[in-house]
């Protein structure tokens, strides 16, 4: 899960070329004719496919499908190229289950950067984008047995347009491989250290982030420690309505979170250089951070800061508080909390805003 500048799943069907789809609470931009064919599903005039080469794998074979997208609508659509195929779809966005049970995602999560122009790809009408997309080594296919795979974008539709997206589901006899779970990796490391060829000044500004990282993480634990637990503006823009069970979910993220920034052996990575992401983790291996090409261009603290984005990427170890990227950015954090508690308790950005405080509230 990374945090990256922009981006979302409301994102993957964004602006939508000539058509206001903003505000329109998912209502298809243009209600064309076209009917998807048998087990297909359209959204917003996208059509998505899954496809498989082979019904069956042996443990030494990648596991990997085709997606295809298609715009069946009569306006170009634009998606988000990180949620598309051809850009790898490096983070999870299909759903795998294994003989009915929903199979683990193993693969990094990001924090990006808000969409640039050049994040999205656009399709005229008719036109497809198509490309292959990792199952093995992002899912856990240590277990011989009957998978079924989709791609799937669920309706995180906080800011309206954008409605759930799914494909047909293909299926495939994989055998089980001794899974390069990310989990298994041991990372030693005493309190901080780096790997990935970070240089001296880097090394400085990591330090100085990690620290800031403990003061957010360790306000934010004190505030919902010592305040009298209620709908405080502090708590409800960024976890939606009070409930007394939410306070203390958010309360125990946050004494993990500063107990980790206190004392776990924490690594910090500088090999990534993309700069549209801030910084990525395996949620199984704690406790290695990948910074990205946004992260040194952050602030050191304040919104979307250097500290900020390690307490983000903190709070998605599977130890820690184990969240997701249902949202990016402090408008669509906003809106989640709104519309869904609690998938704001387990969103990053918002553990993030939270601890970041900026502008500040109590
Ligand atoms: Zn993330």
């Amino acid at each position: 899960m990374s945090k990256s500048l922009r981006g979302n799943f409301k994102w993957l069907v964004g602006a939508v070329v000539g058509v206001s789809l903003l505000g329109g609470c998912g209502a298809p931009a243009d209600a064309t004719d076209t009917t998807p064919a048998a087990g297909e599903q359209t959204t917003n005039g996208v059509t998505a496919t899954v496809a498989l080469a082979k019904a069956s794998l042996s443990a030494r074979e990648d596991v990997t499908v085709t997606v295809t997208l298609t715009n069946t609508s009569s306006q170009p659509v634009s998606l988000l190229k990180w949620y598309t195929p051809g850009e790898g779809l490096k983070e999870g966005r299909l759903t795998v289950t294994r003989d009915g049970q929903a199979v683990q995602y193993i693969g990094p999560h990001f924090k990006r950067v808000a969409p640039r122009p050049e994040d999205y790809v656009t399709l005229a009408p008719g036109e497809s984008l198509s490309g292959p997309v990792a199952v093995s080594g992002r899912y856990d296919l240590s277990e011989t047995g009957s998978y079924a795979i989709r791609y799937a974008q669920e309706a995180h539709d906080n800011v309206g347009g954008v409605s759930a997206f799914a494909s047909n589901e293909v299926s495939v006899w994989v055998e089980g491989r001794s899974s390069a779970l990310e989990s298994d990796r041991v990372v030693t490391a005493e309190s901080l250290s780096y790997s990935g060829a970070c240089t001296t000044s880097q090394q400085s500004a990591i330090s100085t982030a990690v620290s800031g990282a403990l003061t957010y993480s360790t306000n934010a634990y004190n505030y919902l420690n010592t305040t009298t637990p209620s709908g405080t503006a502090r708590y409800t823009t960024w976890f939606g309505a009070y409930t007394s069970s939410g306070w203390s979910t958010v309360k125990s993220h946050y004494l993990n979170i500063k107990n980790a920034f206190s004392s776990a052996a924490i690594v910090v990575d500088c090999s990534c250089t993309d700069s549209g992401t801030y910084a990525y983790v395996y949620p199984g291996s704690p406790y290695k951070i990948y910074v990205c090409g946004a992260f040194w261009s952050a602030p050191q603290t304040g919104t979307d800061s250097k500290a900020g984005t390690l307490v983000h990427e903190m709070s998605h170890f599977t130890v820690v508080a184990g969240t997701n990227d249902y949202a990016y950015g402090q408008s669509a954090a906003k809106s989640l909390a709104k519309s869904n508690p609690t998938n704001a308790r387990a969103n990053a950005d918002n553990h993030e805003y939270f601890a970041e405080n900026n502008p500040a509230q109590n």
